[in-house]
């Protein structure tokens, strides 16, 4: 049955909102198929607004090859702006998609992409208004499946209620796979029901279906067990993994936004994986093992995505992009392609050493000189190897010295506050070392005009990582150590001058901390804040603590019992039965470890550590070098 297009009614509310644009799709690569011509269709969303979600690489890989799929359809969704949220609600226009304008309701499956927790509301926002019921115990046989995958959904315990799937890993071949199982299922006239439906993707692997596991609890709060509460449901979901990242060149045809969003450039990602092992990164931690794409794929995807796009920058994406086996290669190769062309190409770069310099030096080679950014994540010595980033002080030094030299003249500093096992002092030598570094930095170059900017994040113990046992610091305390460096970097005459300092307070890392290492009771907290007026708890001008607090306390959930208390090792911890492939006993000695300022190595360069994830997941390590060189474009 054919579905009509929302646009006109939408057209009607679109001069009463601001940035309208973000809504009316059409952009550059953009796809939309007939809806009568396909079977299974996906509506996928960022819960993000418009300007932060089109960018994804997630959503966009996953649009272009589920749209590549025959009699398959994806169009994309986003968190509409509060304006437009409240004329949805008064004229009844429900959420739509941005390609057909379709509503998402229509829609087979519901995918969301959630790289951070603190966008669960928007996607209450986005189910309301569409018309799909909250709780997917109250969804019906028209209902599209609720699924999310994403970072945040290697524990979506806290949005159990609201889903009714979840998968884990990288989403490209299992996008396909659950494609088929829906496309089997209706084929043979949906038997069962949704019930049945879902029966299949969790039997299928890899498919996390809240609903039939059951969850017990000790009185004490602690969670007793997690069962399925059915046969044919496995006990662990698995992640997934793809190997050969040169299969899945995603993606091709890179959409060009049509309002203003926080990247506007191609990025291609280089590999994915990290094994240098930060035990406070959870990116690293899920996504191993390392796998990397090939220079010559690098080359040919590029060359593909500028011409598709007319993007004039490329982004270099991965964890650690210098640690990539060709980056010199790659950095060559591509700086040689694009001398002397409008295409400017950048690597996030964070590892800090004086390689780093050199590629950001090939890479400046076309005129633009991108910001240099290191981040030794911890002020002390001790510090960072508790959180195994291996840095000393004298590289640090020594790298940003030469950046200064070469003509940088403002260099970006990352740290984190509120580590484990932190004390004030680890904080304040934050500002010592950005002394240092200002002081060599004159030194070198003989002048005064070299600046650094401190950017201080607060920590948030992740699961699958070795600090899901730690406790979290309040927020007092963070606030008190950044009060204390931000005193000693603006009292100093010397060189207070040359540091900026940037930094938020500690209350949205509690909320944060709350939805991470959450369990399904927290569930009603999310839901309770929504209803409260919640939305778009990423960003500083719509998060409020005060509201959070009054919901979780309202709702008997304790905030300090899920961040501020250690755990046990042999407390079940809510994301126990969701497997990433990392051993449970290796993380429990690598935070054994961290405690005792015991460094770990790299895998990709020394012996296996067994960390659990290759025999695990059935995956190795798959590096170069290739030995391949990029050869000149040729000019037809
Ligand atoms: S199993 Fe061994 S080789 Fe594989 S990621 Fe873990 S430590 Fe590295």
């Amino acid at each position: 049955m054919s579905v009509e297009s929302l646009f006109p009614r939408l057209e009607a509310l679109l001069p009463k909102v601001q940035k309208p644009i973000q809504y009316v799709g059409g952009e550059l690569n953009s796809t939309v198929k007939d809806w009568d011509e396909t079977t299974v269709r996906w509506a996928l969303m960022y819960p993000d607004a418009y300007e932060v979600g089109l960018p994804n690489q997630g959503v966009q890989i996953l649009y272009e090859i589920l749209n590549e799929m025959p009699e398959t359809l994806a169009e994309r969704t986003y968190a509409v702006w509060p304006d437009l949220e409240a004329l949805m609600r008064s004229e009844g226009v429900p959420q739509f998609t941005v390609d057909a304008h379709r509503p998402v309701r229509a829609f087979d499956v519901f995918g969301l992409s959630f790289s951070t927790e603190l966008g669960y509301t928007n996607m209450l926002t986005a189910l309301d208004l569409a018309g799909i019921p909250l709780e997917a115990a109250d969804r019906g046989e028209d209902d599209p499946i609720v699924l999310a995958g994403g970072h945040a959904a290697f524990n979506p315990e806290p949005v159990a209620d609201f889903l009714d799937a979840a998968v884990l890993g990288d989403g490209e071949q299992i996008a396909i796979a659950i494609t088929e199982v829906i496309r089997e299922w209706k084929a043979e006239g949906s038997p069962g029901g949704r019930d049945e439906l879902l029966m299949r993707l969790a039997e299928s692997g890899g498919v996390y279906v809240p609903k039939f596991y059951d969850v017990d609890y000790h009185a004490d709060g602690r969670i007793q067990r997690v069962a399925p509460n059915r046969s044919g449901v496995p006990w662990r979901v698995h992640k997934h993994t793809v190997m050969d990242l040169d299969e899945w060149p995603y993606p091709k045809k890179p959409l060009v936004p049509l309002a203003e969003t926080v990247h506007e450039r191609f990025s291609v990602e280089i590999f994915r994986g990290c094994t240098r092992g930060c035990r406070f990164c959870q990116a690293g931690m899920i996504t191993r093992p390392v796998r990397e794409r090939s220079i010559t794929t690098i080359g040919d995807m590029v060359e593909a995505g500028v011409k598709a796009s007319g993007f004039n920058e490329v982004g270099l994406l991965s964890l650690s992009s210098a640690d990539h086996s060709e980056i010199g290669e790659v950095a060559k190769g591509l700086a040689d392609r694009y001398e002397g062309t409008n295409t400017s190409l950048s690597l996030p770069s964070t590892r800090v050493d004086a390689f780093n310099i050199d590629l950001a030096n090939e890479f400046s080679r076309n005129g633009r000189r991108s910001g240099l950014t290191f981040a030794p994540e911890g002020g002390s010595e001790r510090m960072r190897k508790v959180i195994n980033k291996m840095v000393t002080e004298e590289d640090l030094i020594r790298t940003v010295t030469t950046a200064y030299t070469q003509g940088w003249r403002q260099v970006k500093l990352y740290f984190m506050c509120g580590l484990p096992t932190e004390e004030d002092a680890d904080v304040l030598g934050i500002a010592d070392l950005a002394k240092k570094v200002i002081k060599a930095g004159r030194e070198a170059t003989g002048s005064r005009d070299v600046r650094c900017t401190v950017s201080i994040g607060g920590f948030v113990p992740k699961p699958h990582t070795p600090f899901q046992w730690a406790a979290q610091a309040d927020h007092e305390t963070v606030d008190r150590r950044l009060k204390a460096l931000k005193d000693a970097l603006r009292g100093d005459r010397e060189y207070g001058r040359a540091i900026g300092l940037r930094y938020h307070d500690g209350k949205p890392s509690i909320v944060e901390g709350m939805l991470s290492r959450g369990d399904r009771r927290v569930g009603k907290v999310i839901r309770a804040v929504w209803e409260g007026g919640g939305r778009f708890d990423g960003w500083s001008e719509h998060f409020s603590y005060q509201r959070w607090m009054e919901a979780a306390a309202e709702a008997g959930v304790d905030v300090d019992w899920y961040t501020t208390r250690e755990r046990e090792e042999n407390e079940i911890l809510p994301w126990d039965h969701l497997d990433a492939g990392l051993d449970r006993e290796w993380l429990w000695q690598d935070w054994q470890d961290a405690v005792n300022d015991v460094e770990v190595e790299d895998c990709r360069w020394t012996p296996c550590y067994d960390c659990g994830v290759c025999p695990t997941m059935g995956t190795e390590i798959q590096i170069g070098p290739t030995g391949k060189k990029l050869l000149p474009l040729t000019v037809v």
